[in-house]
């Protein structure tokens, strides 16, 4: 059966961080072995940076600077790995770059959301290309296949929807029985037309669970620079613990409510074929796993903690003095949707209805004019919002101790509170059981 691993940004972060692949690859010996990889370190990041400098006329040369700064990142990486050997993808890499240049002049003037597709994914082809060639020069025989024809999608870019018979049949034609590493991209996806599309930030996750899905995996491994999936982010919160099984169900309000180890898609597809996902640590890959699957008994043993920092809260008042009723509130969320915002928490009053936004200037400034010319509309920035699944007595108030509350919510199971980040701590501490 076949098992599929997902390295990230960071397990490929430079050539050393490759260097370390190679022996989990070949501890691995059973086949069909799928590897979907990310984009290299920050690669995505910067290549939004080329795509704003690209869409600017007046900043031709930041887009030149830009360009030139990611090419010679990967070149560094592959001028370690490979020194002057036969087998140096440079030129090809060096061809990827230089495809990626005529992406953006082709695609400068149409819609952002397109122009983002078709030339963000050369984060993960270059990577893939790259990663490829360092497997095979280490005797291990890999199959190069690229994702936009495996992954078929709608053109909702950005945001892409799986065609999930289309997805199958082309995985499965292309992928089932090999005897070879099957190196793939994760985060990318094609539509019938062959336009490339992305599935969102992050959307590597939810790649391996649709490669496993169609092919009815034995399990995926997601390997991370954390030993597994934590009651809270281990880097934010000083005594966070490891959590040794969850269920899937679990897992996706943890990931939803923004626990950034996991992205919220991946655990559908793989709950429907009871496929069990890992977390596992690159960097000391003996370690137990998280293991998530359909058992639910642990869900509520501890609780667990979310940041979602960059957030905005948007209070919308009618004009006149009138209620904001349900043909007012779906007229917002309307809006909402077709700007292609999600709302992390929702409030709503006689005369005033506010929503929690991730700060996506390029999206919310739509939104927001287009509120304007309807209501009144106030928003403030720079807010971090705290969640806390199966919390404690008291703990919400603990957490929150010197720091005012702009919203609340609680329901059975989860309590959230959004603050100033600038009254947030560096470094939180989840309050022990009294
Ligand atoms: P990838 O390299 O696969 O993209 P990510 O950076 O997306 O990996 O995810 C790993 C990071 O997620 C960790 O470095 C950690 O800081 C963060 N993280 C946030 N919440 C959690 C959590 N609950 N458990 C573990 N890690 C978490
Ligand atoms: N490279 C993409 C991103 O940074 C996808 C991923 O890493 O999951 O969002
Ligand atoms: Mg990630």
């Amino acid at each position: 059966m076949t098992t599929v691993f997902k390295f990230g940004g960071a397990s490929i972060k430079d050539a050393d961080a490759i260097r370390h692949l190679t022996p989990l690859i070949e501890a691995h010996r059973e086949r069909p072995l799928v590897v979907v990889v990310s984009a290299m370190g920050k690669t995505t990041n910067k290549l939004e940076a080329l795509l704003a400098a690209a869409r600017d006329e007046g900043r031709r040369d930041d887009y030149r600077e830009c360009l030139e700064a990611l090419q010679t990142g990967h070149r560094q990486a592959i001028e370690s790995l490979f020194g002057d050997s036969p087998d140096s993808p440079a030129e090809r890499i060096d061809a990827l770059f230089d495809e990626l240049d005529a992406k953006h002049r082709e695609h400068r003037r149409d819609a952002y959301a397109r122009h983002y597709d078709e030339t963000v994914c050369y984060g993960e082809l270059i990577s893939t290309t790259l990663v490829a060639a360092w497997l095979d020069h280490c005797g291990i025989a890999t199959d190069w296949q690229d994702a936009r024809q495996l992954v078929r999608t709608d053109a909702c870019h950005q945001a892409a929807n799986v065609d999930w018979p289309a997805t199958a049949a082309a995985v499965r034609e292309r992928l089932a029985g090999s005897d070879r590493v099957i190196l793939t991209q994760g985060f990318i996806g094609g539509t019938a037309e062959g336009d490339s599309t992305t599935l969102g930030r992050e959307g590597s996750d939810f790649s391996a669970a649709i490669f496993a899905h169609c092919l009815e995996a034995r399990e995926v491994v997601i390997w991370k620079d954390v030993p597994g999936l934590f009651n809270a982010d281990p880097r934010r919160f000083d005594n966070a613990v490891q959590l040794e099984r969850i269920s899937y169900a679990e897992a996706t309000e943890l990931a939803w409510h923004g626990a950034k180890v996991i992205h919220p898609k991946t655990l559908g597809p793989l709950q429907e074929k009871s496929i069990p996902l890992m977390v596992r640590s690159f960097e000391t890959p003996d370690a137990a796993p998280s293991v998530i699957d359909a058992e639910r008994r642990f869900d509520a043993d501890v609780p667990c903690c979310i940041l979602r920092e960059n957030q905005v809260w948007v209070e919308v008042r009618p004009r006149d003095f009138s209620f904001m009723d349900e043909p007012r509130q779906h007229d917002i969320l309307g809006r909402l949707v077709e700007a292609g915002l999600h709302a992390n928490l929702v409030d709503s009053s006689a005369m005033r209805f506010a929503l929690c936004l991730d700060d996506r200037p390029e999206r919310l400034e739509g939104l927001i004019g287009a509120l304007e010319a309807d209501y009144d509309v106030n928003r403030e920035e720079a807010l971090t919002l705290l969640t806390v699944r199966h919390p404690q007595r008291g703990m919400l108030d603990i957490l929150s101790e010197g720091r005012e509350a702009l919203a609340e919510r609680r329901n059975a199971t989860t309590a959230q509170r959004l603050f100033r980040s600038r009254d947030c701590p560096a470094t939180w501490h989840i309050p022990e059981e009294r």
